[in-house]
């Protein structure tokens, strides 16, 4: 199974990145967590993608092509993979066409997480991160078991940088304007389902679910 999930921040496409990730046994590969990853290891990439992550600006795309190309090299994407975050642009998205073209491989399905705005805020300002192992948790819907304690490392959770209300709308102004033409591209490539992102996590997953067996299977 070859996804890619579209749609602006706090839809909730890494919480069921993740949940489908470990029913598919496919890799989920959020180009978020590769770049803040990077970032925290202060490796060349990261310095140059700091400021934009931190700002809620987009990374340049040759540097997030280049990424997602190597990591879909590695052997675990053979059985498939859930791209999150990725496309955000046209240009990745003609870029990754093309990648895929030239391997012979097709997606199949681009799901498009349709989220209000008052949704978004309310998931985005409460969300906490682990910074060691990226689990995520929400202060009122998805608490850690401890207060700010990560339950899978123990480590004190954070919140993002850009996860601050005003970067929360630079993010969204960004989506808008850049991401959101990808809905009309892969409507014509007749590969779009759009799911209602205003729904909880369980009522969301039954959706996906059903969506994803009418797939056909390649
Ligand atoms: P996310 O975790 O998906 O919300 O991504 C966090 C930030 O990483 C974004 O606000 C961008 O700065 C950067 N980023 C993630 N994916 C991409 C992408 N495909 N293209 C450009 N920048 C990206």
């Amino acid at each position: 199974m070859r996804l890619v999930f579209i749609g602006p921040p706090g839809a909730g496409k890494g919480t069921h990145a993740k949940i489908l990730s470990a029913k598919y046994h496919i890799p989920h590969i959020s180009t978020g967590d590769i770049l803040r990853a990077k970032i925290n290891d202060g490796s060349e990439i990261g310095k140059k993608a700091k400021s934009y992550v931190e700002s809620g600006g987009l990374v340049p795309d040759s540097v997030v092509i280049q990424m997602v190309k190597e990591r879909l090299q590695e052997r675990d994407t053979q059985a498939g993979f859930l791209l999150d975050g990725f496309p955000r642009t046209l240009g990745q998205a003609e870029a990754f066409d093309q990648a895929l073209c030239q391997v012979g491989i097709h997606l199949d399905a681009v799901i498009d997480f349709n989220a209000s705005l008052k949704t978004i805020l309310r998931r985005l300002t409460g969300r906490r991160m682990c910074p060691k192992c990226n689990a995520n948790y929400h202060i009122a819907n998805m608490p850690p078991k401890k207060s700010n304690i990560c339950d899978e490392c123990g480590s004190a959770l954070v919140q993002r940088k850009d996860d601050h209300e005003e970067t929360i709308l630079k993010r969204l102004e960004v989506y808008k304007k850049d991401t959101e033409p990808l809905i009309n591209y892969y409507r014509k490539q007749g590969q779009l389902k759009e799911v209602n992102a205003d729904l909880e996590v369980k009522e969301l997953d039954v959706h996906l679910l059903e969506i994803l067996k009418s797939v056909p299977a390649r």
